[in-house]
C-alpha cells in the first residue's frame, strides 16, 4: 500500500479524511478534491482497521463510481477494493434488492425495465383501460410515475393526495393515479421493477422490514456520498434510514454544482444535513488543484452572478495559463469544424492524445456536427451518455424511410417503418408478405404493391395501399428531381412522424423531435451547400444517402480507456476533468436554454451548468458559439450567451484563428478560422467595410480549381454593393450578368447568366467571390 496518501493532501483535506466516525460534510467548489477526499478517507478507514465490507461509497455514474474504485486501487495497491460497495444508488440498491427481493414477493432474478419497456407496459395498459393514448401519452404518463417513485409516493397515495388529483384534473388526465396503480400491479405480476423502483422499492424494503433495515445499517458502517447535492428525496431518505444507526455519513458536495433540481433534486439537502446530524463536521476546501487560474477565475466570476451560494472562495496555486480562446463561428457546422480542426492542431502543437479531450454541449442533439467533423478528419470518438445521433431510434426509422424510397428492395427497411407509425399492419401481415416474397421468389415490396392480388383483404389491404401509394408518392418527387431535402420534409409530413413527435411533450419527446429537427437541418444544409464555386446545385436524395451511409458505418470505438475524444453533455460531465475542454454552442436560446430563462431560479440553475462545464478543463478551455444554426428547420441567427458576457475581459483571447493543422508549422492561416473573428464583437478585425446592416459577408476563400483564368487584378468585391443588372467576372465561370438578388445580407444569393459556363447560375456570395467589372 502506498503510504504517502496523507502528505498528498492539504490541511482540510487532511482533516476530513482523518475524520472516522460521525457525521462529516464537505462543502467545497470544482475541483477541490472531494472526490479525491472520498476516495483516500476509503483508504484511510481500511488502513485504520474498517473492513471493506463496511464501506458503502455512492456516486452518481457508473463512470464517476469506475474512477473512484480506480482511485481506490491506486493508493491500496490491493484486490481489497473489490470488498466495497462502491457504485451509483441504482447499481448498488438493484444489488441489495436481488439480495432481499422475496421479501416484497419479487423473484431474486427480477427484471429491470429500461424506460423503454417500462412504456410498451404503459401502452398495454391504456389499451385495457380503454384510454386514448395520443392524450395519455406513454412518454408522459411514465415522467409523472416516475416523479411519484422518485417522491416516495404509493400509487393510492397518489390518487388520494388531493394537490395531485387537481393537478392532474386540470390537465384532463384524472385516470393517471389509476394507470399508475395498475402499472405497478403489471409489473410486479411480471417480476420487473423499473429504474425508479430501485430507489422506491429499496426505500420500502428498509421502511417496512425492520430486520432487513437493521441488518444494513450494520453492514454498512461508515457510508459515503458524493454529489450530495443532486439527490433526490428518495435517495435522500434511504441515506438517512442506513445512516441512523452509526451516523457515520459522509457526504460531499458542492451548492454552485446543484443540477438536477428538475428532477427533484435540490439543495436544500445540504442545507439540511447539519439540522439531521448533530455535531456533523463541516469541512470547506477552498484550494483547486484542477484547472489554471484563468479557467478558474472565469468561473468563479461567472457564479458569483448568481444569489444564494454559500460563501465560498475558490483559489489555485496552479500556472495562470492560457486566456481562455472564445470562438464564434458562422455555422453550427464549421464550429464542428473548428473544434476538429483545433484538435488535429493541438495533438501536433502539444503532443495531446485523443483522450485528453472533451467536447461538452447542452444537448445530445448538438452532436452531430462535432460527430461529423471528427469522422471528417479521422479523429477517433466516443458518445458518453447517449447515443450516437445515427444510431438513434428516431433517426434510424426516419432514415429507413428515405432508404426505402430510394430503394425499395430493401425488405430490413420497409419492415422496421411498415407498421411506423401505428397503421395497422400486424405481425401476421408481415409474416404473410415474407413467406409469399419467398414462395413466388418475388421482393417483398412487390407482394405489397400487388396486395390485392395476393389475396390480402378489408383493413390490411387498405393500409397496405396507403403505405404503397405515399412511398410511391415520394418516389414521383425522386423522378421529378426533387431535392433530398424536399423528400425529407415530405416524408416527415405525410408519414405523420413529425407531428407524432412534436405533439409528445415529455423531455424525452422533445429531445426526439429535436433530433429529427437536427436531422432535417443537416439535410438541408447538404442541399444548399454549395460547391466550391459556390455554384447551387440540386442534391439528390441518393447522393444524401450515400454520404450518410458512409459515415454511420465509422466504427465508435467502446472501450471508456482507448484513445476516443469524448463528446458528452454537461449533466454527463458533472465530477470529470479534462485537460482539453471544449464548451460549444454558447447562444441564447441554446444556453441557456430558452426553456430555463423564465425564472430566476431556472436562470441561476443553467448558470450553474455553465460552472461545471468550465471547471471541467485543467489547462486550456475553448468556447465556441455560432453566428447562425439551424434549428427547427430554419436558419436561426443566434445571440451570444449571456454568460459570455459575464466572463472577465482579462481572461479571455478573441483573436484565435481557429485550428489548421497548418497553424502548427507556423504556415499561415487556413482562412476560415480568422473569419471568425472578423464577426467579433468587442474585437474586430476588420477587412471589409460593413454592410447596411452591420453584418459583413465574408467571401470564403476557396481552392482554386479554375477553368477560367481571372483577370490579373482580380479582387472580389463587396456582396451587399451588387444588384441585378450589374456586370460581374466569376473566377470559374468567367463574365456574366446578374439577373437578380435573394437573400438577407449575411446570405445573398445571387442569379447570375455565365454565357460561356452554361447559362444561369446560382451563386451564393458567402462562398464565392465575384467582381464587378
Ligand atoms: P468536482 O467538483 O468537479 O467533483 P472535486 O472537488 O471532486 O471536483 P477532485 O476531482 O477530487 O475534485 O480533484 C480535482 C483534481 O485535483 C484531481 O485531479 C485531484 O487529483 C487533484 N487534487 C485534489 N487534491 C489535491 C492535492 N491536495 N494535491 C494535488 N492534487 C490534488
Ligand atoms: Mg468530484
Amino acid at each position: 500500500m502506498n503510504d504517502n496518501y496523507l502528505s498528498e493532501l492539504n490541511e482540510p483535506q487532511r482533516a476530513a479524511v482523518m475524520h472516522i466516525n460521525g457525521p462529516l460534510m464537505i462543502v467545497a467548489g470544482a475541483g477541490s478534491g472531494k472526490t479525491k477526499v472520498l476516495t483516500t478517507r476509503i483508504a484511510h478507514l481500511l488502513r485504520n482497521g474498517v473492513d471493506a465490507f463496511n464501506i458503502l461509497s455512492l456516486t452518481f455514474t457508473n463512470k464517476a463510481a469506475k474512477e473512484m474504485k480506480e482511485r481506490v486501487e491506486r493508493i491500496l495497491g490491493s484486490s481489497e477494493a473489490r470488498n466495497l460497495y462502491i457504485g451509483t444508488f441504482h447499481s448498488v440498491f438493484a444489488r441489495l434488492l436481488r439480495a432481499e427481493a422475496t421479501k416484497l414477493g419479487y423473484p431474486s432474478d427480477f427484471t429491470i425495465y429500461d424506460s423503454d419497456d417500462a412504456k410498451s407496459v404503459i401502452k398495454t395498459i391504456l389499451h385495457e383501460l380503454n384510454l386514448d393514448d395520443k392524450h395519455y401519452k406513454p412518454n408522459l404518463v411514465y415522467g409523472r410515475i416516475s416523479a411519484a417513485k422518485n417522491n416516495l409516493m404509493s400509487p393510492e397515495e397518489y390518487k388520494h393526495d388531493h394537490a395531485i388529483q387537481q393537478e392532474d384534473m386540470r390537465a384532463n388526465r384524472p385516470m393517471i393515479g389509476h394507470i399508475y396503480e395498475a402499472y405497478a400491479k403489471r409489473c410486479f405480476k411480471n417480476g420487473a421493477m423499473d429504474f425508479d423502483d430501485l430507489l422506491y422499492k429499496m426505500y420500502l424494503l428498509l421502511k417496512h422490514f425492520p430486520e432487513v433495515l437493521h441488518k444494513y445499517q450494520h453492514k454498512f458502517k461508515y457510508i459515503m456520498i458524493d454529489e450530495y447535492q443532486d439527490t433526490n428525496p428518495a435517495q435522500y431518505e434511504i441515506i438517512k434510514l442506513l445512516g441512523a444507526a452509526h451516523e457515520n455519513i459522509c457526504v460531499v458536495g458542492d451548492d454552485a454544482q446543484s443540477i438536477y433540481s428538475f428532477r427533484g433534486a435540490t439543495i436544500q439537502n445540504i442545507l439540511q444535513f447539519e439540522k439531521d446530524y448533530e455535531d456533523t463536521k463541516v469541512v470547506k476546501l477552498e484550494q483547486n488543484y484542477r484547472s489554471t487560474k484563468s479557467i478558474l477565475n472565469v468561473a468563479n466570476e461567472v457564479i458569483g452572478n448568481n444569489k444564494g451560494q454559500i460563501e465560498k472562495a475558490l483559489w489555485t496555486d496552479n500556472i495562470e495559463g492560457e486566456k481562455i480562446k472564445l470562438v464564434r463561428t458562422m455555422t453550427d457546422n464549421e464550429e464542428g469544424k473548428f473544434v476538429a480542426d483545433t484538435i488535429a492542431e493541438q495533438k501536433l502543437r502539444n503532443h495531446y492524445n485523443n483522450r485528453d479531450f472533451c467536447i461538452l454541449y447542452r444537448t445530445n442533439a448538438q452532436s452531430r456536427s462535432f460527430e461529423e467533423s471528427l469522422r471528417r478528419m479521422n479523429i477517433a470518438y466516443r458518445i458518453f451518455g447517449g447515443i450516437s445521433f445515427y444510431q438513434r431510434k428516431e433517426i434510424k426509422d426516419f432514415l429507413s424511410y428515405l432508404r426505402v424510397v430510394s430503394n425499395t428492395r430493401d425488405e430490413e427497411n420497409i419492415k422496421r417503418i411498415i407498421n411506423y407509425p401505428i397503421r395497422g399492419i400486424g405481425k401476421t401481415t408481415i409474416e404473410k408478405t415474407m413467406v409469399l416474397a419467398n414462395d413466388q421468389d418475388i421482393p417483398f415490396w412487390e407482394v405489397l404493391v400487388r396486395a390485392r392480388e395476393f389475396g390480402f383483404k378489408g383493413g390490411t389491404l387498405e393500409a397496405i395501399d396507403g403505405f404503397v401509394t405515399m412511398i410511391q408518392s415520394f418516389q414521383a418527387m425522386v423522378q421529378q428531381q426533387h431535392n433530398a431535402y424536399d423528400i425529407a420534409i415530405a416524408v416527415g409530413k405525410s408519414t405523420g412522424i413529425v407531428k407524432e413527435l412534436f405533439n409528445d411533450k415529455t423531455t424525452e419527446g422533445l429531445a426526439r423531435y429535436e433530433n429529427i429537427q437536427e436531422l432535417l437541418n443537416s439535410i438541408k444544409e447538404f442541399t444548399e451547400t454549395p460547391t466550391e464555386d459556390g455554384e447551387l446545385l440540386e442534391k439528390s436524395l441518393g447522393t444524401y444517402l450515400q454520404q450518410i451511409s458512409l459515415l454511420t458505418d465509422a466504427d465508435n470505438g467502446s472501450d471508456e480507456n482507448s484513445d476516443v475524444v469524448k463528446l458528452m453533455t454537461i449533466h454527463a460531465a458533472k465530477g470529470l476533468e479534462f485537460p482539453v475542454v471544449f464548451n460549444v454552442g454558447l447562444e441564447e436560446s441554446l444556453f441557456p436554454s430558452s426553456m430555463s430563462i423564465n425564472t430566476r431560479e431556472e436562470l441561476e440553475e443553467e448558470r450553474r451548468l455553465f460552472y461545471v462545464a468550465v471547471t471541467r478543463a485543467k489547462t486550456r478551455l475553448f468556447i465556441s458559439y455560432a453566428n447562425s444554426r439551424y434549428r427547427f428547420g430554419n436558419l436561426v441567427q443566434n445571440e451570444p450567451s449571456r454568460f459570455l458576457d459575464e466572463m472577465p475581459e482579462k481572461y479571455i483571447d478573441r483573436s484565435y484563428a481557429g485550428g489548421g493543422v497548418r497553424n502548427a508549422f507556423g504556415g499561415s492561416n487556413s482562412g476560415w478560422g480568422n473569419s471568425n473573428n472578423m464577426f467579433d464583437r468587442k474585437k474586430t478585425v476588420v477587412t471589409q467595410p460593413p454592410t447596411a446592416t452591420g453584418v459583413r459577408s465574408t467571401p470564403k476563400p476557396m481552392p482554386v480549381v479554375s477553368t477560367h483564368v481571372p483577370s490579373p487584378n482580380f479582387t472580389p468585391d463587396d456582396p451587399a454593393t451588387m444588384e441585378a443588372g450589374m456586370e460581374v467576372e466569376h473566377q470559374k465561370f468567367g463574365f456574366g450578368t446578374i439577373t437578380a438578388m435573394e437573400g438577407a445580407s449575411h446570405n445573398r444569393i445571387a442569379t447570375v447568366v455565365f454565357p460561356k459556363a452554361g447559362g444561369e447560375k446560382k451563386i451564393m456570395l458567402n462562398y464565392a467571390k465575384l467582381m464587378i467589372t
